[in-house]
């Protein structure tokens, strides 16, 4: 053995021992130069953050730079992990919004541009493509809006052409709750909610007018049966854009690897989910065992208020819930990019995304994912998995790019014809 081979041994064992050390640092891989520079190249597209709750209800500022927040998104969080684009959440509780669904939709609609009016100089409402890359290349938080639960509608394609109008780019068909005309996921097996075998025949309606309108279907949280309807009768390409894999995690919430090939056929994106819960299956069932008492707590709580004749305060139970998820551990870092490896290989890479639900599981993210500026660590762990810098991209921000993209042409078309 030659000094050099030596040295070439030690460099091995040297390289093998960082390797193994990245992958069992449960906080996941510290973030290489190599794997910077992709992530700051890439246009980082995030499909799912609840952070408008906070708008309205806490009256928080995205611009707060107090180290305490415990939040998940801010402008200089998304600017330390790159975030490009965000797509900010407008869910409205069905529970304790009854009577003024559409309502509540504006109110959340406003705050996200409020926000935007109040930081012109680091963040832009965008309603497209372009605009996108334009807040790329002006180095501002392109800020556009989802709708998550097609109750927000009330049953009125009306409104449904008015919240296109103020900017609204994707529409969940259901939340948690089956509305008059799509099942969910999260109630399908209660006897007591009247179901609809999937879509309606006005839910059909609602899907086909989102594709001329230009405004993307989306299937997270929708029963297995809806989205099998939608996939029938969708002339665009649709996206998930906060779910993950139910091959890993045995959530209803997850997707089928039929359901992944699917989307995949159908040209679409899967935005894996960052939740804990759907992650990783030792937190969901931990989860599941805890949600009599937790749910009991939380409901004795606002009993308490109601009793008081006071208005439900949302941060209050939100921080219920936090003090709940954190009596679980948090699973290693890695759990989340078994999802996102898993959609690339079932659907394939050109079909899966990031759809974080920052600010909206009450704190319980995977180990090392505390905030939008831990998304270079997602680059990292791709590459640290034989991914090419072209796929970490396209999985970035690229392959959500191509579809809406896609969803516009289809927009284009159909309202020409
Ligand atoms: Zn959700």
């Amino acid at each position: 053995m030659t000094r050099f081979h030596i040295f070439l041994i030690s460099c091995l064992l040297a390289a093998a021992s960082l390797v193994a050390a990245q992958s069992s640092n449960p906080s996941g891989p510290e973030v290489s130069d190599r794997a910077r520079a992709i992530h700051d190249s890439a246009i980082v597209v995030d499909t799912h953050a609840d952070t408008p709750q906070r708008f309205l209800d806490e009256g928080f500022d995205i611009g707060s730079t107090d180290p305490n927040d415990i939040g998940h998104l801010t402008l200089d969080k998304a600017r330390r992990g790159n975030l490009g684009a965000e797509f900010f959440s407008i869910w409205v509780d069905p529970g304790t919004n009854q009577g003024h669904f559409a309502q509540h939709t504006f109110d959340l609609i406003d705050s996200v541009y409020e926000q935007a009016a109040r930081h012109p100089d680091r963040m832009m409402m965008a309603f497209s493509v372009a605009d996108i890359e334009r807040a790329h290349r002006e180095h501002k938080l392109a800020a556009l809006m989802g709708i998550e639960g097609g109750h927000s509608i009330e049953n009125d394609m009306h409104l449904l052409r008015d919240y296109y109008r103020l900017g609204v780019r994707y529409m969940t068909l259901s939340w948690s709750n089956t509305n008059e005309w799509a099942d969910s996921s999260g109630d399908i097996n209660d006897p007591k909610v009247q179901h609809h075998d999937g879509l309606t025949d006005f839910g059909k309606q609602v899907v086909l007018e989102m594709n001329r309108l230009g405004m993307m279907v989306d299937i997270s949280h929708v029963a297995d049966k809806t989205f099998w309807d939608v996939i029938a009768v969708t002339k665009a390409p649709v996206i998930a854009s906060h779910s993950s894999a139910r091959a890993l995690v045995n959530a209803p919430r997850n997707m089928t690897d039929d359901m992944l090939r699917a989307v995949g056929r159908n040209g679409g994106v899967v935005q894996v989910n960052f939740f804990s819960g759907f992650d990783d299956q030792s937190y969901w069932d931990a989860a599941k065992a805890q949600e009599k008492e937790r749910d009991a707590a939380i409901q004795k709580y606002v009993d308490s208020l109601k009793a008081q004749g006071k208005p439900v305060n949302y941060i209050e139970i939100n921080r219920l819930q936090r003090e709940w998820m954190a009596r679980i551990p948090r699973p290693p870092f890695k759990v989340l990019i078994d999802h996102i490896d898993h959609i690339a290989k079932v659907a394939g890479a050109d079909h899966v995304g990031l759809g974080s639900d920052f600010d909206g599981v009450s704190g319980a993210t995977p180990q090392g994912m505390d905030s939008a500026a831990d998304l270079p660590r997602i680059t990292q762990a791709l590459l640290d998995r034989g991914y090419s810098a072209g796929d970490i991209k396209k999985i970035l921000g690229a392959n959500l790019l191509r579809v809406f993209g896609q969803v516009e042409t289809v927009s284009r078309e159909m309202q020409t014809r």
